[in-house]
């Protein structure tokens, strides 16, 4: 039976990062995906440049369009246009996913889809991991099976409760015009953003603030066809958020999470393709420590996401709540004003962190929902 370094079970973008980069420093690296790969992910695939700093290739063939603009609006009115200081990409998560994956092979990754793993057990030196395929052994795991996997619980870890998205996926359209849209009136305790793609629209909805998700479907089909978009080539998929709600270990023995099983989206935007690669690169850096004798380095993990990015989603978590609390003040006393309008951008982007506007943003936000206060 081969015996593996390290076992990175789910290949989404987190798995196939670290999987990517565990290779890429000389460890033998199984990845192990339980659907038949290419598969579909249910994402809005907007995306910041600032992911091509986490990988030694160029990214660029696998980016659909870049979005120079995007639009804010408050129920398909009351509309505000921001220019972008930095061009977001938008990806086709099928494509975007099987450029990572060709990269992966390429670097020496053993892939084996079509393979779910059903149970783990850690032997006093190895993980065995079951599968639908048999067993494997490797030294190091990585849970990589996104929100709603199971690696997060079989490792003793918590397990946060997922909040409803849902994404319509649009084809057959001549190319829109190049232009993010953001609609916070139309759908309660979440938001509507729209993406453009080459040949139609991704229009996705999430709820921050609950879990309810039974107006989440006719919100996005009346918001699209309101719009005046054709829908006969459109498809609808529900999905779930791994939105951050608070600081957790995410290292057992010989084991980490990465990505949305580690809960890491932001729990303002649901932007999640960025930390999740950007931890499945720290995992990969911390096992190969870890193999090189630093007792600590899985510890220094978790305590590296808490500080780098959990203490700047306390920020996002405080925003989200004044935010989907009141929405239409916070819309019109914060997300429409010109000094507040600037800093999303560039928050998607990874030029700002919530910690550098905090204090401002919760002052304009806040001083929104008192009538008469907002500036
Ligand atoms: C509606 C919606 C819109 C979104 N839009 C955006 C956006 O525009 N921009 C952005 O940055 N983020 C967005 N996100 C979030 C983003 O898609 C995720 O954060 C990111 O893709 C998570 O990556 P991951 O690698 O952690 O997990 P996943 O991509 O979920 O990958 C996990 C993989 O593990 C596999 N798996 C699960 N269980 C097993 C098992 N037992 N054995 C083997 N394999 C298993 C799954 O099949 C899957 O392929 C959106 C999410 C939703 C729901």
């Amino acid at each position: 039976m081969n015996k593996y370094d390290c076992i990175v079970v789910g290949a989404g973008v987190g798995g196939m990062t670290a999987a990517y980069h565990l290779a890429k420093l000389g460890l033998q690296t199984l990845l192990i995906e339980k659907s038949p790969l290419p598969r579909y992910k249910p994402c809005g695939g907007g995306v910041s440049p600032i992911i091509a700093k986490y990988f030694d290739f160029d990214l660029t063939p696998a980016i659909a369009l870049q979005v120079h603009t995007i639009r804010y609006t408050w129920k398909r009115g009351d509309g505000v246009e921001v220019n972008l200081p930095t061009a977001m990409w938008m990806v086709h998560r099928g494509q975007f996913d099987q450029f990572l994956i060709d990269h992966c092979l390429r670097q020496g990754v053993e892939v084996k889809d079509n393979t779910a793993v059903t149970g783990i057990n850690f032997d006093s030196h190895h993980w065995q991991v079951q599968t639908t395929d048999g067993i494997f052994l490797g030294q190091y795991l990585i849970g990589a099976d996104g929100v709603t996997g199971s690696m997060t619980q079989w490792l003793g870890l918590k397990q946060q409760r997922p909040h409803p998205g849902l994404v319509l996926e649009i084809t057959g359209l001549e190319p829109p015009p190049p232009e993010a849209t953001f609609e916070f009136g139309l759908l309660k305790d979440g938001y509507i953003w729209t993406f453009p793609k080459p040949d139609g629209y991704t229009i996705c909805g999430g709820i921050f603030r609950g879990y309810q998700s039974k107006a989440l479907h006719s919100s996005l089909i009346n918001y699209a066809t309101q719009e005046g978009i054709d829908l006969t080539h459109s498809h609808v998929t529900p999905h779930w958020l791994g939105l951050w709600n608070g600081d957790h270990p995410l290292h057992a023995q010989n084991a980490l999470l990465v990505g949305e099983a580690a809960s890491i989206a932001d729990p303002l935007t649901a932007e999640g393709i960025r930390p999740s690669i950007w931890t499945g690169l720290k995992a990969a850096e911390a096992i190969h420590q870890s193999l090189n004798g630093d007792t600590n380095a899985l510890a220094t993990y978790t305590e590296t996401i808490h500080q780098e990015w959990g203490a700047d989603m306390m920020w996002a978590q405080r925003l989200a709540t004044l935010i989907y609390s009141a929405p239409s003040l916070a819309y019109k006393g914060g997300i429409k004003r010109p000094q507040t309008s600037q800093l999303m951008p560039k928050i998607l982007a990874g030029e700002l962190r919530y910690g550098d506007i905090a204090n401002e943003a919760i002052k304009q936000f806040s001083g929104s929902l008192i009538p008469g206060r907002g500036r």
